[in-house]
């Protein structure tokens, strides 16, 4: 990649796109290619298609995705399933019949076996039944990673895919409803904090153990990569630790200033009982996460504050 290369962020306005394209701006790249869902849906296999041949991307970082929590997962399977296969088949497919240079396949640590051995490495994949909860985003991220390695085999086409930790971060999801657990324990325990509630609900038993990924850090290795890897597998991007949910929740009262009591609500599903990636094979590349989960937090505390009243 050079300051000149076209580069399309598709999903630029996410959690993940939204923050590579940071990342992209600050290194001096200044043609990227933008749509927002509105300008373009990316399910919509002609429309893609006539963009993809009109802009000729040289560079692709695929991060559009129905995304989302836990309980989102569970309430809108075909979506999640449906959603997420039109929109790889779409621009991965365009991507290379357009003459694409590379693209960068967005992946998800949950595309790995429920009960597999951690820390998890990439070789684990579909050695085991999925975790039931998100089974069909998973099947959709196995799928969108299994098109990129055909299209490497049968087209010589350059797809890699990045599998990463949970993410967290400035301009995450904190609808109650259906975000990931760092943003929704986030919101609930500053509201309580403010309210004097004596009390935080958290979903599940909070013995699971998680590995929590600053977006920026996401943004650094993806961008590291698209510049220093090239291979068929797929590779995981983690900092290697992982914390209970009971020991999120404690950092999250500390951040907040929350004093009270956490109480369970034990018909939520606790999910997958632990998922830390084994991101060796990254770290062997030279490539070191930057930001610690404090900091992280509080980066991600001060947006929420700051942009709280324009929220969901
Ligand atoms: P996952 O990592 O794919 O399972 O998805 P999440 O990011 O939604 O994390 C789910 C884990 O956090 C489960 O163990 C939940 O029981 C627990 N959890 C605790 N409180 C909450 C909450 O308020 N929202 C969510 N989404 N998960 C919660």
């Amino acid at each position: 990649m050079t300051p000149e290369s076209r580069i399309y962020v598709a999903g630029h306005r996410g959690l993940v796109g939204s923050a590579i394209v940071r990342r992209l701006k600050a290194e001096g790249f200044h043609n990227l290619v933008l749509r927002t869902s509105a300008e373009l849906d990316l399910t919509d296999q002609a429309a893609v298609d006539a963009f993809l041949a009109a802009e000729r991307p040289e560079y692709v970082f695929l991060c559009a995705a129905m995304v989302g929590g836990i309980h989102a997962n569970d309430t809108y399977p075909a979506d999640f399933i449906a959603r997420n296969l039109m929109i790889e088949t779409n621009v991965i497919d365009g991507a290379y019949r357009h003459g694409a240079k590379k693209l960068l396949f967005m992946g998800s640590g949950c595309i790995y076996p429920r009960d597999c051995a951690q820390p998890i490495r990439e070789d684990a994949l579909l050695t085991g039944p999925l975790e039931k909860t998100n089974e069909w985003y998973a099947v959709a991220k196995i799928a969108g990673l299994k098109m990129c390695q055909a299209y490497r085999l049968q087209h010589g086409f350059d797809a890699i895919s990045v599998m990463p930790a949970n993410l967290y971060g400035p301009g995450d999801n904190f609808d109650l409803e259906t975000a990931h657990v760092l943003p929704a324990l986030l919101r609930k325990f500053q509201h309580a904090a403010e309210t004097g509630a004596p009390t935080v609900t958290v979903w599940g038993s909070g013995t699971p153990r998680r590995e929590f990924l600053f977006i920026d850090d996401l943004a650094d290795a993806s961008l590291f990569l698209m510049r220093h890897y090239s291979a068929l597998e797929h590779i995981n991007i983690g900092l290697g630790e992982d914390i209970t949910i009971l020991e999120l929740c404690r950092r999250l009262a500390a951040v907040t200033g929350f004093k009270g009591e956490i109480v369970h609500d034990r018909d939520k599903p606790d999910g997958t009982p632990r998922k830390l990636l084994d991101s060796r094979r990254l770290f062997e590349l030279g490539w070191r996460p930057k930001v610690s989960l404090d900091e992280g937090l509080r980066q991600t505390h001060a947006w929420f504050l700051a942009h709280r009243d324009s929220l969901r």
